[in-house]
């Protein structure tokens, strides 16, 4: 219904599923019949994507996103013609570009694997609206692109802090977070999807949870050592 609706997970399947090009169609700028301006955010996140697509080696040409309403359907036919063609003309998705094919794979399914966290810190920059075209290329930089993958934050639990409370495993959204009564929890780095609920659910008293960024985790403690034993009990 709204191209704000439109994922950055949704882009990156279709180019793993080896679409050539994606094109988003939206309402015309500040034309939104709703306060939340969907289309802004659907700009922001194409902007966001294309300079994605740059740092892995993929013409960002291949993602376009255009304005305009339902009664202008020359526009639309001419803008999906150009369109289509260009995508024509640049050839297969990676193949043309020389990446191999199973590099590009692994590529997107890492980037798509840190969709939830790239939107958590961009979400200022998704959520402004540009004035003009000149703004556009502006929005995200290469360095900042290149920082966002270079310095992903990783979240690790303190085995020494941990109480075993069982907050965060509670509201870890991806049930990345292995632990139980009286264990000491710890994170699946594979299934974590860095959105940073663990830090802010972990109570201040215990401060178990880590931020650690653009460096390796420790790896987590031994199933035998995680149960905690309670002081009154050990007396
Ligand atoms: S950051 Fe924490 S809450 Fe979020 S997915 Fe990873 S383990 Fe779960
Ligand atoms: S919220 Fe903190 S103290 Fe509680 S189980 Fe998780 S890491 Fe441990």
């Amino acid at each position: 219904m709204c191209s704000g609706r439109v994922d950055l997970a949704f882009v990156l399947r279709a180019f793993s599923n080896g679409m050539d090009g994606v094109f988003i169609g939206g309402c015309r700028l500040n034309e939104c019949n709703y306060s939340t301006h969907g289309n802004y955010h659907a700009l922001n996140m194409v902007l966001l994507c294309r300079k994605i697509m740059e740092h892995i080696g993929l013409n960002p040409e291949r993602l376009r996103i255009e304005f305009m309403t339902s009664g202008e359907g020359i526009l639309f036919a001419e803008v999906m013609s150009e369109f289509g063609n260009k995508v024509n003309k640049l050839g297969p998705l990676g193949k043309a570009e020389g990446i191999d094919q199973n590099e590009l794979k692994s590529k997107l399914a890492e980037i798509t694997k840190l969709v939830p966290y790239i939107k958590l810190v961009k979400k200022e920059k998704l959520a402004s609206r540009l004035e003009s075209p000149e703004e556009y290329d502006k929005l995200f930089t290469k360095d900042e692109i290149g920082r966002l993958f270079s310095e992903v934050i990783s979240y690790y639990i303190d085995p020494e802090k941990c109480q075993a409370c069982m907050t965060c495993a509670k509201r870890c959204p991806a049930e990345a977070i292995v632990g139980g009564k009286n264990l000491i929890h710890v994170i699946d780095q594979e299934k974590c999807m860095k959105c940073g609920t663990c830090f802010e659910v972990c109570p201040p008293k215990f401060r178990a949870v880590t931020e650690i960024a653009g460096a390796p985790v420790p790896p987590p403690i031994s199933e035998e050592k995680r149960t905690i034993v309670r002081k009154s009990k050990e007396s």
